[in-house]
């Protein structure tokens, strides 16, 4: 990808990276353990309730059970640490134009 495609940061070294930031969350693999929420530097999740969904039948109500969502994506700086700390690779990263248009990363 061509860096100025994309907002790009520096380091203090004066190297440039281009930030990826988080455009999804995956609530159907997401166990709720709130990795991504201790490591995030930003104000970027919250653990919800999940949905009620009794539709497995097992007799008990998933009312209780808590999952992450993603509460301000406009926050993220997209330094990538919640997918590096996530056991179930919930998170879904992109590049930003500097426009506002996302690009999914392959
Ligand atoms: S990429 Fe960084 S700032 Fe963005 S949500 Fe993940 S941990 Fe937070
Ligand atoms: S680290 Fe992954 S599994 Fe844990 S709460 Fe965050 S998204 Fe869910």
């Amino acid at each position: 990808m061509a860096a100025d495609e994309y907002i790009v940061g520096i380091t203090r070294g004066g190297t440039n990276w281009t930030p990826l930031f988080v455009i999804e969350l995956d609530q159907s693999t997401c166990i709720g353990c709130g990795r991504c929420y201790k490591v995030c530097p930003r104000n970027v999740f919250e653990l919800v309730e999940r949905d009620d969904d009794d539709d497995d039948d097992d007799g008990f109500s998933d009312d209780t059970s808590m999952v992450m969502a993603i509460h301000d994506a406009m926050d993220c700086i997209g330094c990538g640490a919640c997918s590096r700390v996530c056991p179930k690779d919930c998170h879904t990263h992109a590049p930003q134009a500097p426009s506002g248009d996302l690009t999914v990363a392959a």
